[in-house]
Formats: structure tokens, sequence, C-alpha cells
């Protein structure tokens, strides 16, 4: 993983024996659909209640999860909830006025998941768009608007979406969010880094995390309200659906499984922390009840579809992992790095991902995942070849396995797309990255932080005559805005000028697009 501060980050300690029986005695209190103790009371809030917003995501024909969470003072431990559960309404509406309902109901609100909502709107119309809202005593939420995707047999002429990653808090604000919006996705795809775990002050000083590096669940909730209070990233999420996966930071920096990359820290330790990193982040996400955690395993590796248009496949390569090869410093691919026990996805999420792009009738497959998949030498000058162990060419045998299996079951059109290392990057991808005269068989589209580390650099890299396979390489902030149709798939990688200061202004720095039924990426 390229973070560039993390050199600068010293762990201070691994979680204390206090830790350990806090969590130990808090495990009862990890949820269980339907057990939300007790009945609702009638409540007056005396701040608005819905100070994060809401939200919707993985949408499929005919249903969306809805979203939102009560938290007067989001800022505080709690929330300024009360010490029992609450009654919350919903609904949704084909108009923004709410005269047309099509569906409504009511659940509870309860301390065991932060009083966190999440809503399977059912019954809907294939193809729609809705707008919906929440309520709770008195107070009435943001509207927010949503889609369902096409029947699975439907053939759609075009789909947009955004995809977007690696959000510091305190490195740069989430202006870019605002042209997002302005694109209008269908849309938005986040790849990870949500949130940032380190403690206030060390990571930037655009402004302040709360607290210090996250390890409980209070803990891991106060840092999500946080970063949700931004009315940017809460306005994005009120716009369209998201379909969300996590990489290293909804944890700790640079984790493999059980495996801290701390000195010191057990896998028990590790795990413990897991849980409540998952379970925090399970509570602020708009995911399906197949996603609820239980302990430290949850269920994030899912796929959807946009019709016969596109199948998407969103992955997890954190949880599954094997240990980063080479003590996960840069270097060659060596035996280390080679060896085919590595893995990125672990064998189920591996032999689930071989099948469904098997049994895929989709034009477009796209993989929606955390680390960059080309075979990139970073390495500016010398002889010696850098590759980036905690991203796929530490894992170069699965990654081969993957491309072969692209390859020899002729995926139809299979798009990568990237987020975690703040820079973006267009790569032609081949079985082997490094034999140029193989054909290519996917392509990557790797998009650079939406605020993480700072203002970027208009100056790239050159990486080029090191790297066949890279097509385009910048390190400014950002996203990409993606528009699919039946004959092509266009990456416009949009670029914003400032994150330190409000105003940013987002443009387009460079458009790609490929050509279905060829793998091949060409300026557009
Ligand atoms: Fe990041
Ligand atoms: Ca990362």
């Amino acid at each position: 993983m390229f973070e560039q501060f993390s050199s600068a980050f010293q762990h201070e300690g691994h979680l204390s024996r206090r830790l350990f029986l806090t969590y130990a005695a808090s495990l009862s209190a990890v949820p269980l659909l339907g057990q939300t103790g007790g009945t609702p009371k009638k409540i007056s809030f005396s701040s608005n209640p819905f100070s994060m917003g809401v939200a919707s995501g993985d949408p499929d024909h005919k249903s969306v999860i809805l979203w939102t969470r009560l938290g007067p003072k989001p800022l505080e431990p709690g929330g300024g909830m009360p010490n029992h559960p609450v009654e919350v309404r919903w609904e949704v509406a084909t108009d923004d006025s709410f005269k047309k309902v099509v569906t409504s109901g009511k659940t509870i609100a309860a301390s065991a998941l932060g009083f966190s909502v999440h809503i399977e709107a059912k019954g809907l119309k294939p193809d729609h768009w809705y707008y919906y809202r929440f309520q709770s005593g008195d107070a009435t939420s943001a509207i927010g608007r949503t889609r369902t995707m096409p029947t699975p047999d439907a053939k759609p002429e075009k789909l947009r979406f955004a995809v977007t990653s690696c959000q510091h808090w305190e490195q740069g604000l989430f202006t870019a969010y605002q042209q997002m919006k302005r694109d209008q996705p269908d849309l938005v795809f986040h790849l990870g880094d949500y949130i940032y775990e380190y403690a206030a002050g060390r990571g930037g000083n655009v402004r302040r995390h709360l607290g210090p590096e996250i390890e409980t669940l209070e803990q891991y909730r106060l840092r999500y309200c946080q970063y949700r209070t931004d009315p940017d990233l809460q306005a994005m999420h009120a716009t369209c659906p998201w379909f969300l996966t996590w990489d290293d930071h909804e944890v700790d920096n640079n984790y493999a499984n059980n495996i801290s990359e701390q000195q010191g820290v057990t896998p028990a330790q590790l795990l413990l922390r897991r849980a409540n990193a998952y379970q925090a982040y399970y509570e602020m996400m708009p995911l399906r009840a197949s996603s609820l955690p239980k302990g430290p395993n949850m269920q994030l590796y899912r796929k959807g579809n946009f019709g016969k248009l596109a199948e998407l496949f969103v992955l997890d390569t954190r949880q599954y992992r094997s240990n980063q090869p080479n003590n996960d410093g840069r270097g060659p691919l060596n035996e280390d790095s080679l060896n085919p026990r590595n893995t990125l996805l672990g064998e189920e999420q591996r032999k689930w991902l071989f099948k469904s792009m098997e049994s895929s009738t989709a034009t477009w497959n796209i993989l929606a995942q955390q680390v960059m998949m080309a075979l990139v030498d970073r390495n500016m000058k010398g002889e010696t070849a850098s590759y980036s162990m905690d991203q796929w060419p530490g894992y170069a045998a699965e990654r081969q396995k993957l491309l072969e299996h692209i390859r020899d079951h002729k995926i139809s059109n299979a798009v990568v797309l990237t987020g975690d290392i703040h820079s973006n990057w267009a790569n032609e991808l081949r079985v082997d990255d490094l034999k140029a005269d193989l054909p290519t068989v996917a392509t990557e589209f790797v998009t650079t932080s939406l605020s993480s580390g700072g203002n970027g650099s208009s100056q790239a890299y050159d990486l080029s005559d090191r790297n066949p396979c890279n097509k385009f390489h910048n390190r400014e902030r950002g996203y990409i805005m993606c528009d699919v149709t039946p004959k092509t798939y266009t990456a416009d990688y949009k670029v914003i000028n400032e994150v330190k200061k409000p105003g940013g202004i987002t443009r387009s720095r460079a458009k790609f697009v490929v050509e279905a039924g060829k793998p091949i990426i060409h300026k557009a």
C-alpha cells in the first residue's frame, strides 16, 4: 500500500489487557437481528437526530437498502441518544414531496447497533428512481434519492457510476463530491479507506480527528460519525445508491486477515479490534442483512448486476488474505511474493468469484476491489524492481490464476476498479504484465484518493518505460466517472485543484475508452 505518510507513523502500543477485557465483557452486545431490547418509548429530540443524513445501497431490480442513524449529538459517545430503543418510520415515494408513497413502515433503532437503521425497501419497480425519508419523534430526515437496477434480463443502453476511495479527514476536504453529485451517476463505488484509524493530529492539519487511534467499538463509531457529518459526503450519499467495500484503514493500516502490521499484537487481539471495526462499519453503511457481522467475521464480498449490461463483483481483499510477503517491504518479484500459497481473496471468495464470472452473461464484468492489480514496478531509477507487497504483486500467483481464468473462460470485458494508492492509473492487464507481447485480457482503472495526501501534484512519475501495462498515471486528487454502454466503457479521470481549502474546482483531467471485445485502453 502506498500511504505517503505511513512511514512517519509508529503505533503507540498494542491492545491493552483492559481493552481485551472490555471487549470480552461487551461480547453480549454483539447484535442479533430482532433482539432490540424492549419496546420503544415516545421521544422528542432537542436537536436534529438525523445529523448524519441518509444513505442507500446494494440495490437490485426490486429492492434497495435505506440507511440512517439517530444521533442528535454525533460527536459525543452514545450520540446523545437515550438508554432505550426508539421507533423510526420510513417511506419511499416516486416524488420528492411524498404525495405518491409506494411503500413505508416502521422499525426500531437500538443501542446494540448504535441506533443505526437498515431498511430493505422491497417490491419496487425495476430501473426506477425513488425518494425516501425517515421520521422519529417529531423529527424528519433529509430526503434521499435512490434507484433500483434494471431486471437481470434487461438490456439497458447506459450506466454511469463514480469510483472513489481514500478520504482522509485530516488531510483534505471532500469538495470533489460536489462535482460528483453534479455528474449525476446512477451508482457510486467506494473502494475503501472510508475512514482512517489514526489518532488526532497524526495525519494532517486541514481538520482534526477526534481522540486517540481507534480500537474500541465506541471509538470506531465516533470516527464514522465524525466523517459522516461532512456535508459533501452526506449530500453524495443522498444522491444515489452506493456499493461500498473496505480496505485496510477501516480497521488498521495494512492488516492482513488476523495479522497486524504492528509488532507485538497477537492474532486474537487483532480479531477483537477487527470485530469492533467491522461492527461499526456495518452500522454506518447501507448494507444488506447478509453483511451483518458475526464477531470478527463479516460477509462483504457480493455481486450485483445492471441488467445484461454489467455484472458487478464487489470484493474483499483484506479479511481473508495471507500475510504480505517480504515483511510488506517493496521489492522484486522474488520467491516469497510468487509463493502460490499467498492469497488476497481466500479460497472461498476466489472460488465464488471464478464461478460467478463463468456464469455471468453480462457484456461488462466489473470487479470493484481495493489494491492495484497491474504489476507496476515503482522504482524510478536503478536496477532493482520495486513492487508493492501489499498489492497484487505480493500475491502474484493468485493474480495469474485470476487473469488466466478470465482468459481461458473468455470472461466478457473484465474491468478492474481499484483504490488505495492515492494516485490515478489506467492499466492493461496481461497474465504476466512483464511480457508485453502477451495479449491483454482485462483493463484496470485505478482511482486516486478523494482527499488523502492533501493537494496532489500534477507532475506524474514517468514509469511507463518500465511498465508497458501502464497507459496513464497522475498524482492529483479526485475520482473517476465511468460511462458504460453495450459498445464502450469510458473512464473520465476527474481531478480537483484544491482540497486543503474550500472552493476546489474539479475538472476532467484525462478520458479513456475501452471498446467491448478489445481490452485495449485508448484516449477518448
Ligand atoms: Fe488510503
Ligand atoms: Ca489502503
